[in-house]
């Protein structure tokens, strides 16, 4: 089969698109013929320098294939695989927990510590079949084209996880939304004003805000002008917004915490710009503030975001669609923040 490869890291010329041998399944599992495979910021970091993917590619003789975001159809099934049938279309979700531990049983299996992600620790779907537990395999309704189910698992799962599961936002609330310009940060736009939210919105530039608006946020900020916390206190009389989705990490930590309102609640799943950020403990207490954690999403989760997504109450934003053998074209969009929403391979 054909597939986007790489068997040394570096910039986008190492990826090479070549014949590869088809994956050769386990009993539970399943093979998906790709259709649409979704880029994220995770594949160019794992292309250049993730120690993880460095172990991968000294410790096997073969090439690694990237790709977290994949929708296809059912091609092969395992003889141990239950609940999916050839040519089922479907929606693989990212993460292959390890089923047994207590997180797993919980139901919490985005924090089992030996889950792996398709196309990080496994061969993903730059390709034109990927393999992976047919458990991973979520059917999608006719109304949800491959390349929009592509562009949902990462960046929905993680923002739909932060606001609705973590945060719990409520209708009514403030909430602000940094990076809307991103998949999680558009992602989480759609999902707050789903959630019947007022959104307040960052970008880096007048045109993504403009894109931002006509999707719904309510009040916009160029974060390269000004302090966005001081925009979201005189759009909320002083008071501040009820949620921040954070993911920016060191650069706008303080500015985050600043535009919290008092019994707020700061949800953060990601440090682009650095992992330590300070806090005025007094203010923390005083205000009644809240922190927390959010790492990706759940199965079910998954599922409600395609149902969603289906009844059109949610629609991925696609950039572009590039043809597979086009991958070092689309990670150097992303390396350069040309995009505005998600950029999707397909194969032809
Ligand atoms: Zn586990």
């Amino acid at each position: 089969m054909k597939a986007v490869v790489f068997s040394e890291q570096g910039s986008t010329e190492v990826l090479q698109y070549t014949d590869v041998p088809k994956p050769t399944l386990d009993a539970n599992e399943v093979l998906v013929k790709v259709e649409a495979c979704a880029v994220n910021y995770l594949d160019i970091h794992a292309r250049r320098n993730r120690p993880e993917i460095e172990a991968k590619l000294r410790r096997s003789d073969t090439a690694h294939i990237l790709g977290s975001d994949i929708a296809g159809t059912i091609a092969e099934i395992g003889g141990a695989a239950r609940g999916v049938a050839v040519a089922d279309r479907v929606v693989l979700a990212p993460c292959i927990p390890c089923g047994v531990c207590s997180d797993c049983h919980s139901g919490a299996e985005n924090l089992c510590d030996t889950q792996e992600l398709i196309g990080f620790q496994t061969n993903g779907g730059y390709a034109e079949y990927v393999k992976a537990p047919a458990v991973n395999a979520i059917q999608i309704p006719e109304t949800l084209s491959f390349v929009n189910a592509a562009a949902m698992p990462i960046a929905y799962l993680t923002a739909w996880h932060m606001l609705t599961t973590r945060a719990q936002l409520c209708p009514g609330e403030d909430v602000l939304i940094l990076g809307v310009g991103g998949g999680v940060g558009s992602a989480g736009l759609q999902i707050a004003k789903l959630s019947g939210a007022r959104v307040f919105a960052t970008a880096s530039s007048d045109e993504k805000l403009a894109r931002a608006t006509k999707m719904g946020a309510d009040v916009t900020i160029n974060y390269k002008d000004t302090d966005f916390s001081e925009i979201v206190l005189d759009g909320t009389d002083g008071r501040g917004v009820d949620v921040v989705l954070e993911h920016v990490g060191a650069a706008t930590w303080e500015q985050s915490i600043a535009s919290l309102a008092k019994n707020g609640r700061l949800v953060s799943c990601g440090v682009t710009t650095g992992n330590i950020g300070e806090i005025n403990i007094r203010k923390l207490y005083q205000k009644q503030i809240t922190i927390m954690g959010s790492a990706l999403g759940t199965v079910p989760e998954l599922r409600t975001l395609v149902k969603l997504a289906g009844q059109g109450k949610l629609e991925p934003i696609i950039d572009r669609t590039l043809p597979l053998e086009r991958a070092h074209e689309a990670h150097l969009l992303l390396e350069n923040r040309k995009n505005f929403g998600k950029v999707v391979l397909v194969n032809a």
